[in-house]
């Protein structure tokens, strides 16, 4: 039998794989690649499976590990560096490293499980901070053109937990991320409350950098947002929803009843999927299907146990947004992404590295 996806992600689902690789070293890149290209599929690339529902029947195709390492810093001038991390780098270790020298940009997105590579998929973010706020570009194999080459900003497609990579999944494989940060002893204005009232600060205040990254990393802990090694709560994805937009009668209904409405200059008002799910009866340690729980602090994180399997999450879901629609007249979108194979177009295979 194939290497298990269950051994890959943190749901600790998903059954075998036709074929597993695993990217260690950046300069074997192009002969990876080309022992991974399918004759007409491009492979699943994973990251650290802690965003990934993989099926119980598994993938049938290749699937690449991203597990290369390396973070490298070069300065810009003045205060400014770019520092740039391999796809496989932990990006909790990434935001532990520029806060330990004194670099602020991404001191809030530290805690958050999964690898650098990853990050611009869902332009992962957290406290008022995503990926996209400082990234000045990335290498990225293309499976469609057959070739490895810099994007920018402006070509990402960056919005809330989306991108390109998201909206095109499968075509691009990230190598590495570089991102624009300042040397700085102060972190980031704080724009979450309940991180003011943690480091006793103001909104808009920026706090020591050091400071700030710490209460992150304990607010997360409190408040359910870590992945403990162990315990009832240590196989799950995070949120299994995204905060979905609402139009302003909603927001308005919403807020009469004491709930939250996010409000971000570049995009649609959207409502707490947490939230949601709670006035629909799903508190913290529902169970929701078979083996699939509410965690224990949050209705939004979904933890599974021994006799969980992927089909039952996907059902768990769907009772969840099902629940949600008929209540709220609302449509959650799930966040945990399901493997699917890309096809390759014949007419794109020129040779190549
Ligand atoms: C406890 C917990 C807390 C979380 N908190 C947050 C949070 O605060 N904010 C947030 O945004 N997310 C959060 N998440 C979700 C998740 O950690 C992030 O989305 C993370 O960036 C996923 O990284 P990964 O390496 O595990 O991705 P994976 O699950 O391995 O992959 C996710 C997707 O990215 C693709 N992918 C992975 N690597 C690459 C690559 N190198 N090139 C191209 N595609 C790639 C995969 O094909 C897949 O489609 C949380 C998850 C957990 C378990």
């Amino acid at each position: 039998m194939g290497e298990l996806l269950a051994d890959h992600t943190t749901l600790r689902l998903g059954g075998p794989a036709d074929r597993f690789l695993t990217h260690t070293d950046p300069a074997a890149w192009p002969d990876l690649a080309h022992a991974a290209r399918g004759s007409d599929t491009a492979p699943f690339v994973l990251g650290g499976g802690s965003n990934t529902l993989a099926a119980d029947t598994g993938y049938p195709g290749t699937v690449i590990r991203m597990a290369t390492r390396g973070i490298s810093v070069r300065s810009l001038g003045g205060d400014l560096v770019e520092v740039t991390a391999q796809a496989g780098e932990p990006l909790d270790s990434l935001v532990a490293f520029t806060v330990a020298q004194g670099l602020s940009g991404i001191e809030y997105l530290g805690g958050i499980p999964g690898t650098t590579g990853a990050a611009p998929v869902q332009n992962t973010g957290a406290y008022g901070q995503q990926i996209s706020d400082t990234l000045t570009r990335l290498t990225a194999y293309d499976w469609d053109l057959s070739r490895t080459h810099a994007l920018f900003p402006g070509e990402c497609g960056f919005g809330y937990r989306t991108s390109t990579f998201k909206t095109q999944p499968g075509r691009f494989t990230i190598l590495d991320v570089s991102l624009r940060l300042a040397r700085r002893t102060c972190a980031s204005p704080i724009r979450y409350q309940h991180l003011a009232d943690a480091l006793s600060a103001r909104l808009g205040a920026r706090p020591p950098l050091a400071e700030a990254a710490q209460a992150v990393l304990t607010d997360r802990r409190n408040r359910g947002l870590s992945l403990p090694a162990s315990g009832p709560d240590a196989r799950q994805a995070g949120s299994v929803f995204l905060n979905p937009p609402i139009t302003p009668a909603q927001a308005t209904a919403i807020r009469a009843a004491g709930g939250p409405v996010h409000n971000s200059p570049d995009g649609p008002l959207r409502a707490s999927a947490g939230w949601l799910l709670e006035q629909t009866g799903f508190l913290p340690g529902t169970q929701v299907g078979l083996g699939v729980y509410c965690s224990r602090d949050r209705a939004l994180t979904l933890t599974v146990y021994d006799d969980a399997t992927a089909a039952t999450f996907t059902t768990a879901l769907e009772a969840l947004a099902h629940s949600v629609l008929t209540t709220h007249r609302i449509r959650l979108q799930p966040e945990p992404v399901q493997p699917h194979r890309r096809s390759l177009s014949p007419r794109r295979h020129p040779p190549s590295g």
